[in-house]
């Protein structure tokens, strides 16, 4: 019991939500942080410095701030202060140099404005992601660990399964465990009908159907679009991966590196396994 942290329980909780039951658990907790952090912690130096340095919360974070109830003020005290710093930091790359002349000012001015790119780059990871990343592995971590528990296994029946990122970072934190590969068992059992109800809501669409969706047919493509890519607006997207590799955008292999011979024997042993 005592191993079981309060994450376990909430899991059994969320199995019972609907979606990704991970998902739900981050979501869930992302929102009490957020809460905990705008009455709480809004004037806390370190919880300040935090939010300075990975230039305001991303993307998913920002907008959930919206999520939660009698949070404007909070947020615009924390917002007024990012917006502050972002002129700082914006006019203090971009003013020009007074103290140099010539090739040396002009090199400077070159410098600058790159520089000032190359920081918000470097920038810090959200705060409230490195929270809910803990949490996941942390949860994903007991899952696997208790998945002899009968009432786990009950709760993981009853739900819709992991969605794909989650499984697969189970199995990375897990690796070799046996319960993690008794949990992707289980859950590639469950992604099955999950196909299958896609495959007749697809068939379904010919002109001569007469015959009604069900339920889980009817469901089938919200459920495809969470397993493949997790609960909206949680796993982000790859627009900055896609401007990082843009380079690489007419011939690339994997995460936008050029494309080696290596990169080509391997997608046609792929193409041949596919056959
Ligand atoms: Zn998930
Ligand atoms: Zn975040």
């Amino acid at each position: 019991m005592s191993e079981k942290f309060v994450g376990y329980f909430r899991f059994l909780e969320a199995c019972d939500a609907g979606g990704c039951p991970v998902c739900r658990c981050l979501r869930d907790e992302s929102r009490s942080h957020i809460d905990a952090l705008l009455y709480e912690q809004v004037t806390d130096p370190d919880t300040r410095r935090d939010v300075r340095a990975s230039w305001g919360f991303c993307n998913w974070h920002t907008w959930m701030l919206l999520e939660v109830e009698n949070s404007l003020f909070g947020s615009a005290i924390i917002y007024e202060d990012l917006v502050r710093l972002l002129l700082e930091r914006v006019r203090r790359f971009a003013d020009r140099p007074r103290r140099r002349a010539g090739w040396l000012g002009w090199l400077d001015r070159r410098r600058r404005l790159p520089r000032l790119v190359e920081l918000y780059r470097r920038r810090q990871v959200c705060p409230l992601c490195v929270s809910a990343a803990d949490t996941a592995d942390r949860c994903l971590t007991t899952v696997v660990k208790f998945f002899d528990d009968p009432d786990l296994r009950a709760a993981y029946a009853r739900s819709d399964g992991l969605c794909a990122p989650h499984m697969l970072r189970a199995l990375e934190v897990n690796a070799g465990d046996s319960g993690a590969r008794e949990l992707l068992d289980r859950t590639v059992a469950k992604w099955t009908r999950f196909r299958e109800d896609i495959e007749r809501f697809v068939g379904k669409h010919d002109y001569r159907n007469r015959e009604p969706f069900t339920d889980a047919e009817a469901a089938s493509y919200m459920r495809a679009f969470e397993m493949m890519a997790g609960a909206k607006g949680l796993f982000g997207n790859d627009l900055g991966a896609a401007c990082d590799g843009q380079r690489y955008r007419r011939r690339s292999g994997p995460r936008g590196r050029p494309r080696t011979d290596r990169d080509v024997a391997e997608q046609r042993v792929e193409e041949e396994d596919a056959r």
